[in-house]
């Protein structure tokens, strides 16, 4: 069984792992033509509120819920309500544009990432989601024994398709660390 592409992390390339590359480095710049493209390759109607909306969730790696996005994107169009919120979201999602993430708690709210690429997020205590740096998710990933996955599916009968790894963690506290 070769678990290469299932493992591999960067699976998606083109005009949105270009802005997110972007984003990653600094602040994005998503001008109305990357969103423009984005939605047409995703066969999505472009409107000036949706663009707001993908424009707030593509610049922030702070997974926001639906409630905070709806405050960054009141900056630019303060008429832009909760309900429109979700079902842009839930257009995004459908389409592959943006993923949703369950919350830190079953009760907490559902929390939404522009990256699509496959990468490895650590769910804190306080409910805040983080990427792992790219290159530490993709050795954590690499250490995972495609013998184990063989036996896993031999057992239940089952073919793996993608392996979903979250690390659960607490945040140090502010005076440097946590004493063990
Ligand atoms: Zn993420």
């Amino acid at each position: 069984m070769n678990l290469a592409p299932v493992f591999r992390l960067g699976a998606e390339t083109g005009t949105i792992l270009t802005m997110q590359e972007q984003h990653l480095q600094g602040p994005p710049v998503l001008s109305d033509e990357h969103i423009r493209s984005a939605f047409r390759r995703r066969g999505l109607r472009f409107t000036r509120q949706r663009a707001s909306i993908f424009r707030a969730l593509a610049s922030t790696t702070s997974h926001p819920t639906a409630d905070e996005l709806l405050t960054f994107v009141r900056d630019e169009d303060p008429r832009v309500s909760l309900a429109t919120i979700y079902n842009t979201l839930e257009v995004f999602t459908d389409s592959g544009l943006c993923r949703r993430l369950p919350g830190a708690l079953a009760s907490s709210a559902c929390r939404y990432d522009a990256d699509t690429r496959h990468h490895v997020h650590l769910i804190a205590d306080n409910g805040q989601i983080m990427d792992v740096p790219p290159e530490l998710g993709a050795e954590l990933m690499a250490h995972l024994s495609s013998d184990t996955v063989a036996e896993i599916e031999r057992r239940l009968g089952v073919k793996v398709t993608r392996v979903d790894l979250r690390l659960i963690g607490q945040i140090a506290p502010n005076d440097g660390g946590f004493s063990s």
